[in-house]
């Protein structure tokens, strides 16, 4: 088999601006082909990843599709300066390494989970995030917390659905709802700002008991300073994983670690084997969240998956895209024994993901099914793929 043309697109969405997928078709001489994603739809740059997907793109035609390891290591190496690089490089890769695990299911006719390694489990539990922006479903008013009691209701309406874990950011708005600047979020904080973050956690706490697993998300807004002190409110409510404290710094990573006694989760900004390793061999992470759309795909994910399992590491894999990034975390998930939860962020809910994707899975009870289709299980619509607004094609 061989791969014969690869369009790589843009997608519209509503929030153009924002959230917009990336992401690339691969072809093959046999009429298969497979989909992939880039994890660069959010926060600027997505346009580089854009152009790194046709760098690839036009490096990978003629290969045989099935070589999935061989076709990893030539663009990792002939990138040059991308060795160990950062999201752009991964990204890119991750789109194409996806679009050949797809394709590879297919042409094998099972779910990619079973070429992983097969199910370590039959469903993924999961928790209900970002509820500071609400929880509402598509079509329905996102209701953005501002009062503590706000970020309370918002918990009730995921616990309501059968979650039995969420995640909330409670530093990224002050007492009016306006956002915090990052220089307000750093340093060491001021004991009315602390304050109004408890007031806000220990409203959630009591909205739900003590039996749900919260998971405070800092999205690296802290500095090792704050975060220490806003670790201690975690560790006062019982928080289950404190997530992002701070931009990753294996010297910071430390202090953090040393001086709060919740596990941390991190690793959205960590995009390598190379890079998690040291991370590892320091005991700094307890959760990590390789995102499959800019660690490099299924091929290295996997890899960061079985390495952190060799440190008592657990697993949840960032999806940071559309509906098919996730169908293509789930089988990764599925397959390792250290996932521990995946993230159901609200966003996924939103009417931005419709129409962009055949499926839009969504958890039920607060867990997901595996996925039993052949390949990664979803695809881009041809519709979005002929309206997208960036479109090259490479043969
Ligand atoms: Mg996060």
């Amino acid at each position: 088999m061989k791969i014969t043309k690869i369009d790589v697109f843009r997608l519209k969405t509503s929030d153009n601006k924002t959230n917009s997928p990336i992401g690339c078709r691969v072809f093959t001489d046999e009429g298969i082909f497979g989909d992939g994603e880039a994890g660069m739809a959010y926060g600027v740059g997505g346009g580089a990843a854009f152009e790194m997907i046709c760098a690839l793109a036009d490096m990978v035609v003629g290969m045989n599709p099935l070589d999935t390891e061989a076709i990893w290591e030539k663009m990792h190496k002939n990138t040059f300066w991308g060795q160990n690089g950062g999201p752009v490089v991964f990204s890119g890769i991750a789109a194409i390494d996806v679009a050949l695990w797809d394709i590879k299911g297919k042409y094998f006719k099972v779910p990619c989970y079973v070429l992983l390694g097969g199910k370590v489990r039959d469903k993924l539990r999961c928790y209900a995030s970002q509820l500071q922006f609400g929880w509402g479903k598509a079509g329905e008013p996102q209701l953005w917390a501002v009062t503590a009691e706000d970020y309370a209701s918002n918990a009730r309406l995921a616990i309501a659905e059968g979650y039995d874990a969420i995640k909330i950011d409670f530093i990224d708005r002050d007492e009016k709802g306006n956002k915090l600047r990052s220089l307000d979020q750093t340093g060491l904080l001021p004991a009315k700002l602390m304050r109004l973050v408890e007031t806000r956690i220990k409203a959630v706490r009591e909205a739900v008991g003590p039996d749900v697993d919260i998971i405070m998300e800092n999205h690296s807004y802290s500095d090792a300073l704050s975060a220490v002190q806003l670790g201690k409110l975690a560790e006062k409510y019982n928080i289950w994983a404190y997530e992002e404290p701070n931009t990753p710094g294996l010297k910071s990573s430390e202090y953090i670690t040393q001086n709060v006694a919740v596990p941390i989760a991190n690793g959205e900004r960590i995009y390598t084997r190379w890079q998690y390793a040291p991370y590892f061999e320091k005991n700094l992470i307890q959760l990590i969240q390789p995102d499959i759309g800019n660690c490099g795909g299924i091929t290295e994910v996997k890899k960061i998956c079985d390495m952190a399992y060799a440190y008592d590491v657990a697993v949840q894999v960032h999806v940071a895209g559309s509906p098919l990034a996730t169908n293509a975390a789930l089988h990764v998930e599925a397959a390792i024994p250290n996932f521990t939860i995946h993230e159901h962020h609200v966003a996924n809910r939103m009417d931005t993901s419709k129409g962009l994707t055949k499926y839009n899975l969504q958890p039920e009870n607060g867990y997901f099914t595996i996925p039993e289709l052949s390949g990664i299980g979803n695809e881009f619509l041809q519709s979005a793929i002929d309206d997208a607004y960036m479109f090259k094609t490479f043969q």
